[in-house]
């Protein structure tokens, strides 16, 4: 495939530090592959100990001395806004790059793009809005809550939809006036370096935003052990989560956790079979079926089973795969050949669990380079195979048949994940009765993936530990003192007078 290599690929991703660009202090470096053909297409600075320190000693500094955390919470509105008016202004500058980088289709990267900066409008607005609780007792007593950002925030995040993603935890952490050092992942670093210019340019002060780019085991773990960093936000997988949460641990640091999935999509047969074709397709194919809701497991009841599975197999091979910067693309590369060869892994023990009815390998005609997998649909799922039971993160999805809500609820819930859920019928008391036992964070009652930003986000049992969005994001992001003043005279129990 030839590839269109976009405007705007530096020679070197290097840290930011301070406000100016770092290499690692002692020079090492990392690849950097192009998901089409897997050639190197630029080094990155792999940061270590010593450059996670530079970064934390100048997040530190901003933090104590400079003015971002003592700006009025307007002023710093008005910064998120000129970023999200940046972000937009280039989104399909952004989009082109991050699709470069990543291999996710174009069309999609845009609309990630987009999201990002309403992120930061979001919590540009809210943060004027933000009020606390205040309590008084006229005459006698008052109590109110003083809201205080935490200091440095590390954000940890992963490579799936990255710059969208780390939107999602910068924008809170700036909004409350912490200085943050980010740790993108090493798959795919080149968006994360596009903040550094944006946020220069809407005047967010120098060592506010700081930057270390590196392997998870040497960056992320020395920001993970930082004593100067006080909370960590982290998105990716459950094991590096509950290896990082144990790594905090003597720290008793504040610790977001937004984990892995293998979320069910319920499907009745008195739902609307169409649209809920069209949204379990979406659900697990879009994204390259690297998202953390995809909606990897479809139950599905069986007096309408040998249909659904037939139109959705049927459909999963019309779905385009192909060049991730053509808009016609709906599933590009995967990100990174280690990745693609986990998810061959599991389409070949796929193979030997269940049936086969889609895709099943490598579309034809793509040759030898580049990370493609034909979006493969396996039904006849066993509860206990491995496709139903593990998070795949690529275009593979497990269908399962069940007979009645019981079974349904059951087969949902048997898994260790709890991240999404989502649920076709037209039955409302059984849709909410559903939602109300089902083991999932969030749930989609005959709907897409969408989410107004004030709610929360989160998973449960492995999918995560806390939840981000909102209010929540606000909670997470600072501390609440609560300042309690008598105002009275004889308020306190006469002790020691004789
Ligand atoms: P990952 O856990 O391998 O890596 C995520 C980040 O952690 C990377 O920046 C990596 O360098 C860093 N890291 C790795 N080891 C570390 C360590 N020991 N200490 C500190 N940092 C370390 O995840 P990934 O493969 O990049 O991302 C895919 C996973 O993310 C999937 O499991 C997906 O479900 C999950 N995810 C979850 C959400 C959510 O909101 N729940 C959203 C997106 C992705």
């Amino acid at each position: 495939m030839t590839r269109h290599i976009p405007h705007g690929i530096p020679d070197r991703i290097r840290h930011y530090i301070d406000g100016a660009w770092a290499d690692s202090l002692g020079g090492e470096t990392f690849d950097v592959l192009d998901p089409v053909t897997n050639e190197v297409y630029v080094q990155a600075s792999a940061g270590q100990q010593a450059d996670v320190d530079r970064a934390v000693a100048a997040a530190k500094r901003a933090f104590d001395e400079g003015p971002w955390p003592r700006l009025l919470p307007r002023q710093r509105s008005r910064v998120l806004h000129r970023i999200a008016d940046l972000v937009e202004a280039s989104d399909r500058r952004l989009a082109e790059l991050e699709t470069f980088d990543t291999g996710l289709p174009i069309t999609q990267s845009l609309g990630q793009a987009q999201r990002a900066a309403e992120n930061f409008r979001f919590f540009a607005d809210l943060i004027v809005a933000q009020h606390d609780d205040a309590f008084k007792v006229p005459g006698r007593q008052m109590n109110y809550v003083n809201r205080k950002p935490k200091g440095v925030a590390g954000l940890i995040t992963p490579w799936n939809t990255p710059f969208m993603l780390e939107s999602w935890k910068l924008a809170p952490a700036l909004a409350t006036g912490n200085t943050v050092v980010l740790k993108p992942a090493e798959f795919t670093p080149l968006s994360a370096s596009l903040w550094a210019d944006i946020f220069r340019e809407a005047g967010l002060p120098d060592g506010v935003f700081n930057l270390v780019n590196g392997l998870g085991e040497e960056a992320g773990d020395a920001l993970v052990k930082h004593p100067d960093v006080p909370l960590i936000s982290f998105t990716g997988e459950s094991s590096t989560g509950s290896l990082i949460f144990a790594n905090a641990a003597p720290f008793l640091k504040g610790l977001s956790m937004e984990l892995g999935g293998k979320s069910p999509a319920v499907v009745f047969a008195d739902a609307d079979l169409e649209a809920a074709l069209d949204a379990t397709l979406f659900g697990v194919f879009s994204l390259n079926g690297e998202r953390c809701t995809a909606g990897s497991r479809i139950l599905v009841e069986r007096s309408i089973y040998d249909e659904f599975v037939a139109r959705y197999a049927a459909r999963a091979e019309k779905i385009v795969v192909g060049d991730p910067a053509d808009p016609a693309t709906e599933v590009g590369a995967l990100v990174h050949p280690e990745h693609y060869a986990k998810v061959m892994s599991y389409v070949e023990i796929g193979k030997a669990e269940a049936r086969l009815v889609a895709g099943g390998g490598r579309p034809d005609g793509f040759g030898e380079s580049g990370n493609w997998v034909a979006p493969t649909v396996f039904a006849d799922v066993s509860p206990d195979a491995r496709i139903f039971q593990e998070e795949i993160f690529g275009p593979v999805v497990a269908i399962t048949p069940f007979d009645d809500d019981a079974e349904a609820l059951r087969l949902a819930n048997h898994t260790k994940y709890g991240l999404a859920a989502y649920i076709w019928t037209n039955d409302l008391k059984r849709a909410h009765t559903f939602a109300q036992n089902v083991e999932a964070g969030m749930v989609w009652l005959n709907s897409n993936n969408v989410r107004d930003l004030r709610t929360p986000f989160g998973g449960v049992k492995a999918s995560g530990l806390g939840h981000e969005g909102g209010y929540r994001s606000i909670d997470f992001y600072t501390d609440q003192q609560a300042v309690h003043i008598t105002l009275d005279e004889a308020h306190s129990p006469r002790f020691g007078r004789g």
